[in-house]
């Protein structure tokens, strides 16, 4: 549990002090950051912080267990954005666009956007497969593919087809 030593109120009085509305409605934290991108607060004891959007979970809720990963559904809904570290959505403690969800729906909804590789699911990256319907990265599969030409396997070790082709040319090579 992430511990407050100020009552969450103060420290939401603090933060909503220090934030800017942007037109899509975020409410962006201006105050200290972490180097992840989210923002960070004081919790009230010295040295102790907490981030500054899960703080605002914890005053619309009232609290908010560790294990539990707050989403920034501003940033699922802006295509736009790549995430990572610069994304702006990470500073945001508008408390409508959060959403407390286990850390598996949200690497699931990560998931949905972009391939594990984080290429992006646009129509024309995107491929079903055959089989169960599910997508395929059409960058992730070109890759695979030049891999797999080049002689080397899923794993990057030479296929068998490619271990047999240089056994039968070593041997060419040594008659
Ligand atoms: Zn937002
Ligand atoms: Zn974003
Ligand atoms: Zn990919």
């Amino acid at each position: 549990m992430t511990t407050l030593y100020v009552a969450p109120e103060v420290l939401w009085e603090r933060i909503t002090k220090r934030i800017v509305i942007t037109p899509s409605g975020c409410w962006l934290w201006r105050g200290a950051t972490i180097s992840t991108g989210y923002g960070c607060i004081g919790t009230g004891k010295k040295g102790k912080s907490a981030l500054v959007h899960r703080v605002a979970v914890i005053v619309r809720d009232g609290a908010l267990d560790d294990a539990l990963t707050v989403d920034h559904m501003c940033h699922n809904a802006d295509q736009a954005c790549s995430g990572g570290v610069t994304c702006r959505h990470r500073l945001c403690v508008n408390p409508e666009h959060l959403d407390v969800v286990t850390i598996a729906v949200n690497t699931q909804r990560r998931m949905r956007d972009h391939c594990p590789k984080g290429h992006s699911y646009t129509p024309e990256n995107t491929k079903f497969r055959k089989d169960n319907g599910r997508r395929i990265c059409v960058t992730c599969q070109k890759a695979n593919a030049a891999k797999r030409t080049k002689g080397y396997g899923k794993r990057g070790r030479p296929s068998k087809a490619a271990q047999v082709a240089l056994a039968a040319r070593h041997l060419a090579d040594t008659a």
